[in-house]
């Protein structure tokens, strides 16, 4: 049986403290996030002049539409090793959901296209979205219904390596944790800055994201880190990313072998961390197994949309 709200609020609060929240929108003001140690690398570990400081940190990565939150803790060899790397195969991977919900990052909402010259197009400018069909009605990745009002998308992501998204998950985790917390994730961040793709910690539980219908809220995020008190009654992991945009909250375990020993091999039940209820409809989550290393080219998220209107030409 599904737990409710309820006791899922009960489950978090028995168990749970928050150790950081951040709420970011285009009203808030920047922020910078700082070490006790200035030019530290809280990556690498190494310090000015080894390591240069020059470029900004984005302590959530900037394709979210995160101009807010910034760190002053991670050198330019990490930032430009995580942006190549696992922030790569994180935009890579979200792709399809941030043209969906309008996720403006350094150029804007991605623009999803196919079939060359003659072929469709999807753009999104705020809240409008400009689709071209194309010539090839057999080559579409959506179809439209009820006077093109409504139309089911299936994008396809582009190609991401499991493994590496939840990595890009706990790297987010790792750049916004006050440094006291740190201790706590040492095999994790080894894990992080690791190239190659390993289950080196284990990953106790799938992420959990829960979809909430309605209308796009194109700004906003919120993020924060869980952690397990002292007292926690129940078999509960150490500590969780909860990452909130557009109409996606996910949830992400942070592997914690220094304080999760005790819980391995243990049978897990977590309810999904509350989420506000829908008018529009059910709140739907979906568990998504991020430890597979293979890269995967064929992943296609699918989402309906219904428009308030559609305006059709017959050309461009
Ligand atoms: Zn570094």
């Amino acid at each position: 049986m599904d737990l409710t709200y309820e006791q899922a609020v009960n489950f978090y609060r028995r168990n749970y403290r928050g150790a950081c929240a951040y709420h970011l929108s285009d009203d808030s003001e920047k922020i910078i996030l700082v070490d006790a140690v200035k030019h530290r690398c809280r990556f690498c570990g190494r310090s000015a002049p080894d390591v240069s400081f020059r470029l900004v940190a984005h302590a959530l990565p900037e394709l979210l539409g995160n101009k807010k939150l910034f760190s002053r803790y991670e050198c330019d060899t990490c930032n430009t090793f995580f942006g190549e790397g696992i922030e790569n195969d994180y935009g890579n991977w979200s792709k399809p959901m941030r043209t969906l919900t309008g996720r403006k990052g350094k150029n804007g909402i991605p623009t999803h296209k196919g079939g060359g010259e003659t072929g469709w197009r999807i753009e999104r400018k705020n809240n409008h979205f400009y689709i071209n069909a194309g010539e090839d009605e057999h080559n579409r990745p959506f179809v439209a219904r009820e006077n093109h009002r409504v139309i089911d998308f299936a994008l396809k992501c582009d190609p991401y390596r499991p493994m590496s998204v939840h990595k890009a998950f706990v790297k987010m985790a790792l750049s916004i944790l006050p440094e006291a917390e740190l201790p706590n994730f040492r095999q994790a961040l080894a894990w992080i800055m690791n190239f190659d793709h390993l289950e080196e910690v284990p990953i106790l539980a799938p992420v959990l994201v829960s979809f909430t219908p309605g209308p796009a809220r194109i700004d906003g995020i919120t993020v924060g880190v869980i952690c397990r008190k002292e007292d926690a009654p129940d078999i509960a992991p150490y500590a969780f990313l909860i990452l909130t945009y557009g109409h996606e909250s996910f949830q992400v375990i942070l592997p914690s072998p220094e304080r999760d020993a005790a819980i391995e091999g243990e049978e897990l039940i977590l309810p999904p961390f509350p989420q506000q209820p829908s008018q529009d409809g059910l709140l739907q989550v979906f568990s998504h197994d991020l430890r597979d290393t293979e890269l995967v080219t064929e992943a296609v998220v699918q989402c309906t949309f219904e428009f308030e209107s559609a305006q059709i030409s017959s050309s461009p």
